[in-house]
Order: structure tokens, then C-alpha cells, then sequence
């Protein structure tokens, strides 16, 4: 009958078009997407590969996933990263970081869970490093600009009374969420911890749902989720401080590993030919001179690598080395102006030098 074969045609129609809106929807072209098998010839699902970046946190973000769905888990990290920023940020008004600073010296301020850890995380590294590491160094920062307009050398009457403002012991985290600054003028900045934090964020949500595999680059952060699709270690290079972007001193391998640098390469300006660097140290108010020109930690955990690369700029060589050993899962490379560099033993296979500039010692 006419009728039948009509509602046939249709039906196959139908199904033609549905699965042609399947694969569309799959593989979005605008994205460089590549399919590629997941390494194992007998495993039938096809494992894709999508890349994305994004201006976050102050820095660009780039971000690769391997996964049966890899748009989604994209899209969805880059939900997550937005998130954070939006609670972390201290140029955010409505940031719970905004909300402590600009109550200060008045009254307690209830924020998120993940402030509130992030923030409890940051006094631990505090205590660690004897304030080396001062999550109240907001004032500082502002005073100093760096990277910023209003950049500057501030006068030594200014540094004083702006180190006033700055101590960890009076940021108050009570019950209940509910985080207080005692004095008017402090300030919360996160901007030496929360690129790390964000990170060890993502790699959870990327062992919840099973991902594949994948990498995420912050500036100078860096962190591998496994091993890469074809059952090799990531390697991951250490940018070269007496370069420009691009070339590196080293390569470390390994997966689900974070490899955090610091360094005076990317935030500074020059007056009287003294280069005024991002990490202050916070006993004598001026940008950190401890002869160290970057500092890379290696970890499973990101948020300790981003903390501690940062303090290990400001400490002397042999404060880092105990505070890494007294640690699980520390390993450093910390470069000096007269071309050392100085290594965690532990990474003596795995950390390959492609320079011959630097004299490396292993402790
Ligand atoms: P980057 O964020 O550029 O990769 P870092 O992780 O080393 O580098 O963090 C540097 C930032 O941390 C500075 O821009 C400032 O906001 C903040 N900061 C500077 N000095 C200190 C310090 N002594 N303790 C805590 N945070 C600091
Ligand atoms: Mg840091």
C-alpha cells in the first residue's frame, strides 16, 4: 500500500537525520577537534581530544581533555574555573575575598566552603613557613603595584607603616564560615595559592568522572591528570628564568602531578637597574632577594606546589630543603643567580636538564 511505504520512508527518514544530529553533536568542528584511539587496539570506544583556553585568574588558561566526552568536561571545567575566580578574586566586588577585605576592622563575613578551606589552607602554610607566606599581604601588594599602573618603589616610611597591615595572626576563622581581618587597611590576596587550589579542584572533578586523561596549564602551573592516551608519562618542561617564554632548563616526567614555578620573569618592572619583582617578602617589605631566580616545586597536590613555590622564592635554600622533606610528595629545583641548580634527590630519574649553563646539585 501507498501509505505504508510512505510511513516507512519516513520512519527511515527520520532515523537518517537523528543519527546525522548525533555525530554533529559529537564532533563540533569549530573546537580542533582530532579523534584518536585511547592506545588500546582492542578497546572498541574512541577516546577524543579537545583543546580550550580561556583568560582566568589573571593568567591564560589552556586546557587539553582526552575523554569519551571531551566538550562537555571542557565546558564544564571552565564553569568550575569561572566559579572560583568569582569567589577568589580581590578585584571581584562581590567576591567573598572582597566581602572580608572591605569589612575589615568591622565584622566577620560568612563565605563558601571553598574560600573557607582555601583560606584555612593558607594559614597552615603560614604557620609552616613562619609567615614567609602570608595570605594578608594584600596592602603590600597594592602599595608596591606591581604590574599594575600605578607601579612604583614606595618610600621606606611607607613600607613600614604598610607592614603594619600585614599578619596572618589576625585573620580570624571562626565557626560557622565566618572569616574576620581585625584591623582596618588589612587585606586577603590568594594570588600566590589559588591557581593551585583551582587546579587540585578540576583534577578531582576529572577522577570523579573517570576522564581519560588530560592537562591543564595556568602560566606557570602546570598539572597532568594520569598518563597521557598512549600509556606514556607526561613530560613537562621548566621554563628557563634567563629566557624569554618559550625555552626551558629542564623537563620532569611523571602523571598525576602538578609542576608549580615561580619566578621574577613575569611580573616586575626596573628602576635604577634593580629589577622589582610579584613575591614580597613580607619581614622586610621589599620585593625577595635570596639569590633565587625561580622556584619550581613538583607535587600531587597543587594548591602545596603553588604555596610553596612561592615561599621556597623567599626562604634561604635550606629552610626549603627541610620544609620539602618534612613534607609527603615534595620535590623542588630552585635556580640561583649564579647558575645552580638545586634539586630533591628523589627526582634524580625523571628530571632530565637541557642546558648546560647550570651547575646542578642533587640534595
Ligand atoms: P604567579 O601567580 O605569578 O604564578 P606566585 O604563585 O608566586 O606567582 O604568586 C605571586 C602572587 O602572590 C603575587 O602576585 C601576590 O599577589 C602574592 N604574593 C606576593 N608575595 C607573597 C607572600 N609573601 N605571601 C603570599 N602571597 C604573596
Ligand atoms: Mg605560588
Amino acid at each position: 500500500m501507498n501509505y505504508k511505504r510512505f510511513l516507512v520512508a519516513i520512519i527511515i527518514l527520520i532515523i537518517i537525520i537523528g543519527g546525522m544530529y548525533f555525530i554533529g553533536n559529537n564532533n563540533p568542528g569549530n573546537r580542533n577537534n582530532t579523534i584518536e584511539p585511547n592506545g588500546d587496539v582492542n578497546n572498541k570506544v574512541e577516546v577524543t581530544k579537545t583543546d580550550g583556553s580561556e583568560f582566568l585568574m589573571d593568567t591564560l588558561v589552556r586546557l587539553r581533555i582526552h575523554d569519551e566526552q571531551p566538550q562537555q568536561i571542557l565546558d564544564e571545567t571552565f564553569n568550575k574555573l569561572r566559579y572560583l575566580e568569582n569567589i577568589f578574586s580581590k578585584t571581584i566586588t562581590e567576591s567573598d575575598v572582597s566581602k572580608i577585605n572591605s569589612n575589615a576592622g568591622q565584622k566577620a563575613v560568612e563565605v563558601s566552603d571553598d574560600t573557607y578551606k582555601l583560606l584555612e589552607e593558607s594559614y597552615q602554610f603560614a604557620e609552616k613557613t613562619n609567615g614567609v607566606f602570608d595570605p594578608t599581604i594584600g596592602p603590600l601588594v597594592s602599595l608596591w603595584g606591581i604590574g599594575t599602573e600605578d607601579q612604583q618603589v614606595p618610600t621606606e616610611e611607607e613600607i613600614q607603616n604598610t607592614l603594619k597591615k600585614v599578619d596572618y595572626r589576625k585573620l580570624e576563622l571562626r565557626d560557622d564560615n565566618k572569616v574576620f581581618l581585625k584591623e582596618e587597611g588589612m587585606s586577603i590576596d590568594l594570588g600566590a595559592i589559588a591557581k593551585g587550589f583551582a587546579a587540585d579542584y578540576v583534577l578531582n572533578y576529572f577522577n570523579e568522572k573517570d576522564v581519560d586523561s588530560a592537562f591543564i596549564n595556568m602560566g606557570g602551573n602546570v598539572s597532568v591528570h594520569r598518563d597521557k592516551t598512549d600509556d606514556t608519562l607526561w613530560s613537562i618542561g621548566i621554563q628557563d628564568p634567563d629566557q624569554t617564554r618559550g625555552s626551558i632548563i629542564a623537563a620532569v616526567e611523571g602523571e598525576d602531578m602538578s609542576v608549580v614555578t615561580s619566578g621574577n620573569y613575569e611580573r616586575y618592572f626596573t628602576k635604577d637597574g634593580i629589577r622589582y619583582h610579584h613575591i614580597l617578602n613580607p619581614e622586610t617589605g621589599y620585593p625577595a632577594r635570596e639569590g633565587i631566580i625561580s622556584s619550581t616545586v613538583i607535587s600531587n597536590n597543587s594548591s602545596y606546589a603553588d604555596a610553596l613555590s612561592t615561599s621556597f622564592y623567599i626562604l634561604r635554600i635550606e629552610k626549603s630543603f627541610e620544609i620539602a622533606k618534612s613534607m609527603e610528595d615534595i620535590n623542588i629545583v630552585l635556580v640561583t643567580e649564579d647558575n645552580k641548580a638545586y634539586v630533591s634527590k628523589e627526582l634524580k630519574d625523571r628530571i632530565r636538564f637541557t642546558t648546560e649553563e647550570l651547575e646542578v646539585i642533587y640534595r
